[in-house]
């Protein structure tokens, strides 16, 4: 174990960093966070968690339990078209199989966060008062201030993905299920776009609908005021107005447009360095993918588990050549998953009619060409573990 770092500043508070903090703490080594917003959000309501993400909170955060115990586990997802018909199902992990072993969980972000930071490694602080440490890593999410320091010019500006994610929540009483065999988390694939519905508690009984929503990019003002006004769940809405299939009848028809929230999706592309010197950039500060995927808080606890295995496995204090090494492991693991992000945001996208009708033949060949059951290509071979240092 390094005996060199002693104490680690770490922007951002979201859910790197405190996943940094408690895996540094539980080897010996001090960290500080320093979170802007003064309050746990809310902003983004719940997050699915699939097995790579529960190995690193199990394995290093030590908080797998608990957020297991707050959240609703699954296994599967069920596939289904617009008028019902059942493609098949999507894995989403499995106890004792592959080399997690994990489900997936779906839970609150807040409550996340929530069991995250309860273990008092990290300090709030509203004076921006400075700190001195030997590394600073920069968590700091997708509009990132730190890569501004570690970029500077090059530095991108996140760009807008042409949509946002309008959600909601209501009890599990108010879907009506199209058939007694039906069971959640599901997806609805339409000439829409993709309609998700997922329990986000231990026992099923409140239910999150999502809708990835095509809009024009708006300032931020306009974002708020498109959710406040509950236009942005009326446009949501108004996309599956002529779609009858339960539960997105029922689910949309009980859903309180001012109650519903959205979520503007915005990326940054590939860049040039995630690191300067003493400073480093890990989850979405260095390579914030779009949502479509659902693997930016996995990746963000990936950054920290290997960083984590870098820092204690080396006496070093030449931070240059350990934030390179950092970088060349993870740089190939978020390239794949910036590919399959894309992939997954084309088969969730709005298509129309014609488009629909190619591509709900496609959905049908696909599932049936993997009887049925699609495995996510990627999770069951990650081990954060077994990755090779000495790259
Ligand atoms: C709608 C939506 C749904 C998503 N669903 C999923 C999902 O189901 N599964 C999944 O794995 N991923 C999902 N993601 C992606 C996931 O939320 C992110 O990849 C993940 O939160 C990245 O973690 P992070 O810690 O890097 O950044 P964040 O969680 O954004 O945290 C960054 C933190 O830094 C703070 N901060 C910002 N600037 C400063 C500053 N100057 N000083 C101090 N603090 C600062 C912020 O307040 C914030 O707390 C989703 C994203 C969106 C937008």
């Amino acid at each position: 174990m390094s005996t060199t770092t002693r104490h680690i500043l770490i922007i951002g508070g979201g859910l790197a960093g405190p996943c940094l903090a408690l895996s540094l703490a539980r080897r010996n080594i001090r960290s500080t966070i320093f979170e802007i917003r003064p309050t746990r959000s809310d902003m983004g309501g719940s997050i699915s968690l699939g097995p790579n993400a529960l190995q690193v909170l199990d394995r290093y955060a030590g908080v797998y339990d608990q957020i297991r115990a707050a959240g609703f586990s699954y296994h599967r997802f069920g596939a289904y078209a617009d008028d019902g018909e059942k493609f098949g199902e999507i894995a989403a992990g499995e106890e004792g199989k592959g080399a997690e072993g994990y489900p997936s969980v779906r839970i609150m972000r807040s409550t996340l966060h929530k069991r995250k930071t309860s273990k008092g490694v990290t300090a709030y602080f509203e004076d921006g008062s400075n700190a001195k440490g030997d590394i600073l890593i920069g968590a700091d999410g997708m509009h990132s201030k730190v890569r501004q320091h570690v970029l500077g010019s090059e530095a991108p500006t996140p760009t807008f993905d042409g949509m946002c994610i309008v959600y909601g929540f209501l009890p599990a009483s108010s879907a009506i299920p199209p058939s007694a065999d039906f069971a959640f988390p599901a997806f609805m694939f339409t000439p829409s776009g993709v309609f998700m519905t997922i329990p986000i508690d231990p026992e099923g009984k409140t239910l999150a609908w999502v809708i990835n929503q095509s809009v024009e990019e708006r300032s931020r003002d306009e974002w708020r005021e498109l959710e406040r006004s509950g236009e942005a769940a009326r446009l949501a809405k108004a996309d599956y107005d002529d779609i009858q299939t339960q539960p997105v009848r029922s689910l949309l028809d009980n859903a309180d447009e001012t109650k519903a929230r959205l979520w503007a999706a915005y990326s940054i592309p590939e860049l040039p360095k995630w690191h300067k010197s003493r400073v480093c950039l890990i989850g979405d500060a260095a390579h914030g993918l779009p949502p479509n995927g659902g693997q930016g808080s996995a990746m963000a606890f990936e950054d920290a588990a290997i960083l984590t295995r870098l820092l204690t496995s080396k006496d070093t204090t030449n931070y240059d050549q350990l934030f390179r090494q950092f970088e060349a492991i993870r740089r190939p693991r978020i390239k794949r998953l910036r590919q399959l992000s894309k992939a997954s945001g084309a088969a969730k996208a709005k298509s129309g009619r014609v488009g629909w009708y190619v591509k709900k033949w496609a959905f049908r060949a696909f599932f049936a060409w993997n009887r049925g059951v699609l495995q996510h290509a990627e999770q069951p071979t990650y081990d954060v573990d077994q990755v090779n240092l000495e790259v």
